[in-house]
């Protein structure tokens, strides 16, 4: 597998133009990457966004597309978005770049289909008695265990049909026999990667399928997590690690994923550390080289593996906390957990090659629990205590917001940006996005 990351490095020291498309958390974690690790810094920051022309970290120029087209005419480009890759491959194609210039580049079409399905795969790792474990195809809905999920039946000889189980599911899928999919809104005409690429997954994931199984019981919990009476039922057996391994194995033989693919770990809390070594020592053993490992945590178990993983800037990290004060934290996660929290926090940030930059505090907006001003003043002002950059703002899934909750979500807003902070992951909630692409949000920032 291609080291991407190099490759630019090297274009870069030979004195070719190399831009990153996409000023998000990804383009800003290359950024720190190629200046850490390889001495070199890009040519330019491409995002069309007007509101964030002007200069990234390191006073690098970011500009609209066009705009740095005109002015670097032998400008290559890597694209920094999983979700907008094939849009911005497409648009920049039609606008006259040679595949040869985009170094991430794929094949793609326009068809009716869902982004989930065509590029994200999702193993799911079970407890059965006969061992057969799963595949799991719908990133939106994949908390729910039961929810368009393939089992991979087990064979003396390992996980041997794989591939063709996941073709018939792939064909029952555009043959619209997935009830499912049938309506899904998510289901619809986009660009995304041709059918015949081979190439295609731009995410491996590792998720957990209930949060049941975790050491802290969020009040906002969608699968029953938050009640402290369920005894929680481990699901990823430790005695199941070289079945597992062998399952993973079968999935990265395929040599179905992109050269930038990255690998996202969302496991819940108990046996955090077992859980990520298995994931980075599966990747490592098939000498998979992924752009970055995006993790989900709440972070109240230390993790050796992960530690190492930000000593080698290989990640960046969504670390749910949801409250800025010690009370507040223990009402959210219904454990008094805070002072631990933030202790491996720091420790963290003491071993992280970027100084945590890219630990993500997140802030999980619950009702009659955390969403008040003080709360958040108090979580803001940690987030800044603490030197981070990013924060994350979600609204508690189970909860329609009303206006007052609208209010209160571009108040957050307004504070993230008058503390120099900068939000991210905020398409993760349906809430969040809807109450910042208000008008009202643009008129207050001016
Ligand atoms: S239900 Fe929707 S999001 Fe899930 S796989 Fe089907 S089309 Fe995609």
């Amino acid at each position: 597998m291609k080291d991407l990351k190099k490759i630019i490095a090297d274009k870069l020291k030979f004195g070719e133009y190399v831009g990153l498309y996409c000023y998000g958390i990804y383009a800003s974690h290359i950024l720190y990457y190629l200046e850490k690790f390889h001495n070199v810094l890009p040519t330019v920051i491409i995002d069309n966004d007007v509101s964030k022309k002007g200069k990234a970290e390191f006073d690098i120029p970011v500009m609209p597309f066009m705009e740095s087209k005109k002015l670097y005419p032998n400008l290559q480009y890597f694209i920094c978005s999983d979700d907008f890759k094939y849009t911005i491959i497409a648009d920049m194609i039609n606008n006259g770049i040679k595949p040869e210039n985009i170094i991430n580049y794929v094949l793609v079409e326009k068809r009716k289909t869902c982004l989930y399905f065509e590029n994200r795969l999702l193993p799911l790792f079970s407890a059965l008695e006969d061992k057969s474990q799963m595949i799991s195809h719908c990133n939106a809905d994949s908390f729910k265990a039961d929810v368009l999920i393939t089992k991979i039946p087990y064979f003396d000889e390992g996980y041997s049909e794989f591939s063709d189980i996941l073709q018939k599911r792939a064909n029952d899928f555009y043959n619209d026999k997935i009830e499912l999919c049938k309506t899904c809104v998510l289901n619809h005409e986009q660009n995304i990667v041709a059918k015949e690429y081979k190439n295609k997954y731009q995410q491996l994931c590792f998720y957990q399928q209930t949060c049941a199984d975790c050491v802290v019981h969020c009040k906002y919990c969608c699968v029953g997590g938050a009640d402290k009476n369920v005894k929680s039922k481990p699901i990823f057996r430790l005695d199941y690690i070289d079945l597992y391994n062998k399952f993973i194995d079968e999935i990265i033989k395929q040599g179905s994923l992109s050269d930038d693919f990255n690998c996202a770990i969302d496991l819940s809390e108990r046996y955090l550390e077992e859980k990520i070594k298995f994931v980075v020592d599966s990747i490592e053993r098939n000498h998979l080289l992924p752009m970055v490992y995006k993790i989900n945590s709440c972070l109240l178990t230390y993790s050796e593996t992960l530690a190492n993983l930000l000593k080698n800037g290989m990640a960046y990290i969504i670390w749910s906390l949801d409250a800025g004060t010690r009370e507040t934290y223990h009402k959210i996660k219904q454990v008094d957990g805070f002072n631990t929290v933030i202790d491996n926090v720091k420790k963290l940030i003491s071993i992280d090659a970027f100084n945590g930059r890219f630990i993500v505090p997140k802030y999980v907006i619950t009702k009659d629990i955390n969403d008040n001003e003080k709360e958040f003043n108090e979580f803001i002002k940690l987030t800044v205590d603490l030197g981070l950059k990013f924060v994350s703002l979600s609204f508690d899934f189970k909860t329609k917001a009303d206006e007052k909750d609208n209010a209160f979500i571009r108040s957050c807003y307004k504070k993230i940006i008058e503390n120099g902070l900068q939000l991210t992951y905020k398409n993760n909630s349906i809430a969040v996005t809807r109450a910042l692409s208000m008008n009202s949000i643009l008129e207050q920032e001016k």
